[in-house]
C-alpha cells in the first residue's frame, strides 16, 4: 500500500487499499457528490435514460471539472473497476452505468461559453443539447446536434452526431474544434488540429474510447430560426411519401434538413382525435436557409400526399430540437438496431412500409435521416466517421414503458432490421446501436478500424476505457 498523489487528481489517496476505502476516500478527494449504495440518492444516480438497464455500481461520482474526471479515472484504473462515462446518459445500451464498477457522471458540466464574434462554443462535457442550443440561440447562431434536447452533446458527438443541420453544416463532429480530454493515465490535454491531433482525429467519431471530454469547442453558424415542423400522412401513403423523399431531398438545397419515418400518431392537437395512437408516416422537414424561403421549400411536403395533419411553421431552431421531449421522458425501456443505407432503394421503400406500419408503441421512432450534402465533403478518413458515401442513416428506435412488453417489441425490431439487411451498407452509425452490436464495430469503420486500434493503444492501451461500441488497443 503507497501514498500517491494522482496527475490532476487532487491529494493523496491510498493506493491499493482496496476498492472500499479507495472510494471512501475519493469524498475527500473531488469536489463533486460521490453517491454509494448506502446513499438516498443512489437509486436515482445509477439509473440512465434507458430504463431496462437495471445496475447497481459501487459509486457514482458527479465529476465538476477535470481533477474530479482524473481522480475517477486513478481509482478505476488501481482498484481494476469497471468504468462508465455518462454525458447525457441516452445511450441506448445503457453504458452509462455498470454492475459493481465506478460512473464518472459529467452532469455537473452543463455550463456553455459562446464567443459569438468568433461564432464558437465551449460546452461542458455533460451539458444538453437542450442547454447548448439556448445558449447559443441567445446569439443567432447553432450547430448540427441531436433532434431531442435531453440527449448529451458529448456522447452523440463523439460518435459522430446526426441532426436537422448536417446536411448544410456536417455532423456535430465535423463541426468540433478542440475538446479537453483527460486521458486514462489522468493527464488532461488539449486535442485540436494542432495539438493531438491523432486523439483529435479519432475523437471524432470513435466514441468514448479514448478518454473522458470534459469540454468540447464547437464551431456555430448563423441560424436562429428555422421553418418546418412535423407532417403526419395515413401510414398506407407511405409508399409515395418515401419515394416524393428520397427524389425531393436528393435536389433540395442543404439548407434543407429532417427526416421522414414512422411512428404511432401522438395525442397532440395539431392531429384529429381519431388519428391518435394510430400507425401514421411522419416528415419532419426542417429549413434552416432564408426564411421568406421557407413556406414554398416545405409545400411540397404538404402536397405529396393530404396529410392527417402539420404543425409547420417558423419556428426559433431549440424549438424544433426539444418538439418531441415530452413524448420520450427517462426511463422507457429502450432496444435499437441501425445500418446505413446509400440510397432508399424500391426495395428498401417495400421493406419500411410493410413494417414500419406496425410501429408497437407510441415512443417507438422509425427515422431515415440524409447524411449527404457537407457530410459526404469530408473525407473518409479525415475523421474517425468513416462512413461518407451513404445518403442515409435509418434508426429503428424502439421504446415503450411496460417491461412486460419487451420480448415483444424487441422481436419487432430484429425482425424490421433483419429485412432491411440486402438494403443496407455493412456496419452502421455507432451511436444507433444496441448492446449486441459490438461485432459490427469494425466494419463501421471501415478502413479506420486499424488506425483507431493504434490510437487506442497509444492513450488507452489498458481498454480502461472499455463500456462503450469498443475499439480495441492494436496489439
Ligand atoms: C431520445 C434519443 C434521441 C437521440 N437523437 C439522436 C440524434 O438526433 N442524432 C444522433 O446522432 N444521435 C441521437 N441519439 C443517439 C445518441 O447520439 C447516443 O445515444 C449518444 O450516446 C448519447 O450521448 P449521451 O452523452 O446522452 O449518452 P451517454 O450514455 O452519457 O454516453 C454514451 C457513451 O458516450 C461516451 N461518453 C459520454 N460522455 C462522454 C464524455 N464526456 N467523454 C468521453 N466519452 C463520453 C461513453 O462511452 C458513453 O458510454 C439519440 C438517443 C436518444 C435516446
Amino acid at each position: 500500500m503507497s501514498l500517491t498523489t494522482e496527475p490532476g487528481g487532487g491529494s493523496a489517496y491510498t493506493r491499493g487499499a482496496g476498492m472500499g476505502t479507495a472510494i471512501e476516500e475519493l469524498r475527500g478527494r473531488v469536489n463533486g457528490e460521490v453517491i454509494t449504495p448506502s446513499d438516498g440518492a443512489y437509486d436515482e444516480a445509477r439509473k440512465v435514460y434507458n430504463g431496462m438497464i437495471d445496475k447497481r455500481p459501487a459509486a457514482v461520482v458527479r465529476c465538476t471539472g477535470p481533477s474530479d474526471v482524473a481522480a475517477v479515472i486513478g481509482v478505476a484504473r488501481d482498484e481494476g473497476l469497471d468504468l462508465s462515462v455518462r454525458g447525457g446518459g441516452h445511450s441506448a445500451p445503457g453504458f452509462g452505468t455498470n454492475d459493481g464498477g465506478i460512473v464518472a457522471d459529467l452532469s455537473p458540466l452543463q455550463t456553455v461559453v459562446v464567443d459569438a464574434d468568433a461564432r464558437t462554443a465551449r460546452a461542458g462535457g455533460g451539458c444538453t443539447w437542450a442547454v447548448f442550443n439556448d445558449a447559443t440561440n441567445a446569439h443567432g447562431l447553432a450547430t448540427t446536434g441531436g433532434i431531442i434536447g435531453s440527449t448529451g452533446i458529448a456522447g452523440l458527438t463523439l460518435g459522430g452526431g446526426i441532426g436537422y443541420l448536417a446536411r448544410k453544416y456536417g455532423l456535430s463532429c465535423d463541426n468540433l474544434l478542440s475538446a479537453e480530454v483527460v486521458t486514462a493515465d489522468g493527464q488532461v490535454v488539449t486535442a485540436s488540429e494542432k495539438e493531438y491531433d491523432d486523439l483529435f482525429w479519432a475523437l471524432r467519431g470513435g466514441g468514448g474510447n479514448f478518454g473522458v471530454v470534459t469540454s468540447f469547442e464547437y464551431r456555430l453558424h448563423p441560424v436562429a430560426e428555422i421553418y418546418g415542423g412535423p407532417i403526419a400522412y395515413p401510414v398506407d401513403r407511405a409508399d409515395e411519401v418515401l419515394r416524393f423523399y428520397r427524389e425531393y431531398i436528393a435536389e433540395a438545397p442543404e439548407e434543407l434538413g429532417g427526416f421522414v419515418g414512422f411512428h404511432l400518431a401522438p395525442p397532440l392537437p395539431f392531429l384529429p382525435e381519431e388519428w391518435h395512437f394510430k400507425n401514421v408516416c411522419l416528415a419532419v422537414p426542417c429549413w434552416a436557409g432564408p426564411l421568406d424561403q421557407g413556406e414554398k421549400m416545405i409545400k411540397p411536403f404538404l402536397d405529396v400526399v393530404e396529410p392527417v395533419g402539420a404543425h409547420v411553421g417558423q419556428m426559433p431552431y431549440p424549438a424544433l430540437n426539444t418538439a418531441f421531449d415530452p413524448l420520450l421522458p427517462p426511463g422507457l425501456q429502450a432496444y435499437w438496431k441501425a445500418s446505413f443505407e446509400r440510397e432508399i432503394t424500391d426495395g428498401a421503400i417495400a421493406v419500411h412500409t410493410d413494417h414500419g406500419a406496425k410501429v408497437p408503441s407510441i415512443q417507438t421512432a422509425v427515422h431515415l435521416y440524409p447524411i449527404d450534402g457537407a457530410v459526404q465533403r469530408v473525407g473518409a478518413q479525415d475523421t474517425a466517421f468513416a462512413y461518407r458515401d451513404v445518403g442515409f442513416s435509418p434508426v429503428i428506435a424502439g421504446m415503450w414503458e411496460d417491461p412486460a412488453d419487451n420480448e415483444r417489441n424487441i422481436a419487432w425490431v430484429r425482425s424490421y432490421y433483419d429485412a432491411l439487411q440486402p438494403y443496407a451498407a455493412e456496419g452502421g452509425y455507432i451511436n444507433f446501436m444496441d448492446g449486441d452490436d459490438q461485432g459490427r464495430i469494425e466494419d463501421n469503420y471501415k478502413g479506420n478500424y486499424r488506425r483507431l486500434a493504434e490510437v487506442k493503444a497509444k492513450y488507452d492501451p489498458g481498454n480502461l476505457f472499455h463500456l462503450n461500441q469498443n475499439i480495441r488497443p492494436a496489439s
